[in-house]
């Protein structure tokens, strides 16, 4: 258990005062228990001395009574006579003037005359008085017949010596009685004689005491040390040690009766320390608080600073050091929360351009939405600059840096309040526009051209920037911001390939794009695991009347996608780069088939579609023409379709690879002829022998009079320059027959077939009467 520090110091001053108290009180006992011991002791002396002068009294009053005894005529006259009954009856004539316990009468000599009580001899100082003769006479104190008596003796003169009258008193209860009553003091009395062991003869003691005394009489120290038990204190007093006869007094005083005066004083002592202690505690209890609190207050302080709440300052108005502590956590606290705040704009904002940064606005963003009277239509526009790559190129990235500060200082001193902008990629800017729809954007559009129509001037150069934009709004265009910025990218990148530099997000654009990275996925997938299959469709002879080629279109059934058509893979296969070894495949495919055809006695050319990525690489052409090498077919089983659009990007390369083709006799026809910028007059330097007209300019060929103008001419033109000309997308007889009047040399379409499987295009084959045109019942 952990005692707090208040605790601590209310025990230890409460426990300190405690013990000082206590002992004092101890030593005050003690010293008043020393004290009245040694007054009791005083008074003890005292009461011995008192109860000599009672002995003393009480024997002046036996010599008086006896020598009025032995003055008197008749007495003298008794005792002359010697006969014991004459003095017995002068004896009982003095009767009640005599008042003595003991009487006795002796002969000159001490013989023993007459006695109350059985006396054989007087006790040797008695004797001895006698023998003296003193004329005073003697006292004695003396025990007969085992009481203890006080005994005058006085001569009786007739007028010589006649003898000897005593007058005894007993020394009892009624004289112990009296002392005690005199001096407060209890009387014991204690006889021994003739070698019997100490008996109790009167006690003023209270009877248990008496008789406890009474038990333990035996040995010699025994009663004084059984009233020490009982906290009395004893003084002995030897009154008679004459031979084998002793008396002894035991004067004692009880120390609790002496104490019992000290009890108050006791008393008040404790009550005084009671009430110390209690003012202690509440002394303590008050220096207590004033330590702790301010150590709480601080604490609470600290707290509250851990918690990230630094407004709160601490005033405490106790003690330098609590003073200087609380100064020191002002100080602290100043000094994290400055450094909190300068670490929060730097997690916060771009620090080249001082804008927010992508994290802070999409935060922001966010707590926005939820404001409850957020306005419901905003807009987002995505800026970059179009020429800032261009800039770096030429001036350095230092310039470009500078290019993009002036660009967000235009920026910013142009926003609407409620409007914000953030730097979100190194040349992209996302401008929060709120409460903007898109019949309002013409506004902000014409603003931003006035931001940037003017050059900028860094280090003196003056730059003209070319913002894109991109725009969304929503919520049309949706609701997250996640969502709405990928979106605006979307725009941004349809901005990028109009003239004017902007663009607005259209419903589907995301979705498309996701279609996208999809396809990019799976197709990869299909690659790897080699999922694709060919069809063909027939190119039909109009000289031969007979199908001596067929063309290899790719089919792709993606487990998860289901069947994906090639007009919508090829694209993403040629913007990610896996066309190559997609084309790799086909070929593949292809050659295996034709060799298995050859094998089947079926000989037919197929035309393989190649995309302009693969004519770009030489590594691809080599292999191509490699694979058909080891295959060992002639080289005249494919041809090799490519588009003109395609070689346009690097167009000596492009050349210069097809020429690789040329050399070992591969044929290679122009595809999609009519849908390009391509001219005729380009045709004549490439090395290709055929050229295929793009069924968009056939498929309504019969209806079109303009396609009819565009077909002849360039059927005419094509074979001019010794080209064949192959027609794609015929779909209908009308068609058909205008091809071959405008002297086309082959036609592709669903009106001869639709692309069929290498199986079912065996069969057509084999069901095909020749001349087709015939079949179908039309004239040749
Ligand atoms: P393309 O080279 O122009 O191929 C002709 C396309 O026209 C084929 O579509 C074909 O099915 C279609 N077609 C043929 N006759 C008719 C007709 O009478 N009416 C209509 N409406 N369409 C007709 P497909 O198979 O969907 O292929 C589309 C494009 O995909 C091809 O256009 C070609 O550019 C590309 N492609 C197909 N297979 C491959 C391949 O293996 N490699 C490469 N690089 N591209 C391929
Ligand atoms: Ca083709
Ligand atoms: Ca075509």
């Amino acid at each position: 258990m952990r005692i707090s520090f208040r605790n601590k110091l209310l025990l230890l001053i409460g426990g300190l005062l405690a013990v000082t108290l206590a002992s004092s009180l101890l030593a005050v006992m003690r010293a008043s228990n020393t004290a009245v011991e040694s007054i009791v002791r005083d008074e003890l002396e005292v009461v011995e001395r008192v109860f000599r002068s009672l002995l003393e009294v009480d024997r002046e009053q036996l010599r008086g009574r006896a020598q009025v005894l032995a003055a008197d005529f008749a007495f003298k006259r008794a005792i002359a006579t010697g006969e014991q009954a004459t003095m017995l009856s002068v004896l009982a004539n003095h009767g009640e003037r005599i008042a003595a316990d003991l009487v006795v009468m002796l002969s000159r000599d001490g013989d023993i005359l007459l006695s109350t009580h059985d006396v054989k001899r007087l006790p040797a100082s008695a004797a001895d008085v006698l023998r003296e003769e003193a004329t005073g006479g003697a006292a004695i104190l003396a025990l007969f017949e085992g009481e203890p008596f006080q005994l005058v003796l006085v001569p009786v003169f007739a007028p010589d010596l006649m003898g000897w009258v005593g007058l005894g008193t007993a020394v009892d209860e009624s004289m112990l009685e009296a002392l005690r009553s005199l001096t407060n003091a209890e009387i014991t009395l204690l006889a021994q004689s003739g070698g019997e062991p100490a008996r109790m003869l009167h006690s003023t003691l209270p009877e248990a005491l008496s008789t406890q005394l009474q038990a333990l009489a035996q040995p010699e120290s025994a009663p004084t040390s059984a009233l020490a038990q009982a906290r009395w204190v004893t003084r002995e007093v030897t009154l008679l040690n004459e031979g084998d006869a002793r008396l002894t007094a035991l004067l004692s005083q009880s120390l609790e009766q002496a104490l019992q005066s000290y009890a108050p004083l006791r008393q008040q002592m404790i009550i005084i320390g009671c009430v110390a202690l209690l003012l202690a505690f509440l002394t303590a209890l008050l220096i207590a608080r004033g330590v702790t609190q301010p150590i709480y207050a601080l604490v609470r302080a600290a707290r509250r600073i851990a918690d990230g709440n630094y407004t709160h300052r601490i005033e405490l108005r106790s003690g330098a050091e609590f003073g200087m502590l609380a100064e020191t956590l002002n100080l602290m606290q100043d000094t994290v929360s400055e450094r909190e705040a300068r670490i929060r704009y730097q997690a916060q904002h771009d620090l080249l351009t001082r804008l927010p940064n992508r994290s802070y606005i999409a935060s922001a963003f966010n707590s926005r939405l939820s404001e409850p009277n957020a306005a419901s239509d905003y807009a987002m526009g995505l800026l970059e600059l179009g020429n800032l790559r261009e800039l770096t190129d030429l001036y350095g990235n230092d310039f470009s840096d500078s290019v993009l500060q002036a660009v967000a200082e235009r920026i910013s001193s142009s926003l609407r309040r409620g409007d914000m902008a953030a730097r979100i990629a190194d040349s992209q800017i996302l401008l929060f526009f709120d409460a903007l729809t898109h019949a309002g954007v013409d506004v902000v559009l014409d603003k931003l051209r006035a931001d940037f129509a003017s050059p900028l001037s860094i280090d003196g150069i003056p730059v003209r920037v070319e913002p894109l934009l991109g725009f969304v709004f929503a919520p049309q265009h949706g609701q997250g911001f996640e969502e709405l910025l990928r979106r605006a990218q979307i725009a941004l990148g349809n901005a990028r390939n109009v003239k004017h530099g902007y663009s607005f997000y259209e419903i589907g654009q995301d979705e498309n794009h996701l279609r996208q990275i999809t396809l990019a996925h799976r197709l990869q997938a299909a690659v790897d695991a080699e999922n694709f299959r060919m069809v063909y469709q027939p190119k039909y002879d109009m000289a031969d009347h007979r199908v001596l080629e067929v063309e290899a279109l790719m089919r792709w059934n993606d487990p998860e996608l289901g069947e994906v058509y090639p007009d919508e893979f090829i694209p993403v296969a040629e913007q990610t780069g896996i066309i190559t070894d997609i084309s790799m495949i086909v070929l593949r495919l292809v050659l295996r088939q034709i060799q298995a055809w050859e094998r089947a006695g079926l000989e037919l050319t197929v035309c393989i579609n190649l995309s302009g990525a693969d004519i770009l690489q030489l590594d691809f052409v080599r292999h191509a023409i490699h694979q058909l090498a080891s295959s060992g077919l002639d080289s005249s089983a494919v041809v090799f379709e490519i588009t003109e659009t395609m070689m346009m990007s690097d167009m000596d390369l492009a050349l210069a690879n097809i020429r690789e083709f040329e050399k070992v006799g591969i044929r290679l026809a122009i595809d999609d002829f009519g849908t390009g910028f391509s001219s005729l007059a380009q045709l004549k330097t490439l090395p290709v022998q055929e050229l295929k007209i793009d069924k968009s300019l056939v498929l309504r060929l019969d209806q079109d009079k303009d396609d009819q103008q565009i077909v002849r001419s360039t059927i005419e033109m094509a074979h001019y320059l010794g080209l064949k000309v192959v027609a794609e997308g015929v779909e209908n007889i009308a068609s058909l027959r205008l091809l071959q009047a405008m002297g086309c040399d082959a036609v592709q379409g669903y009106y001869i077939a639709r692309p069929m499987s290498a199986a079912d295009l065996e069969t057509w084959l084999g069901d095909l009467p020749v001349p087709v045109l015939a079949i179908r019942g039309e004239p040749a």
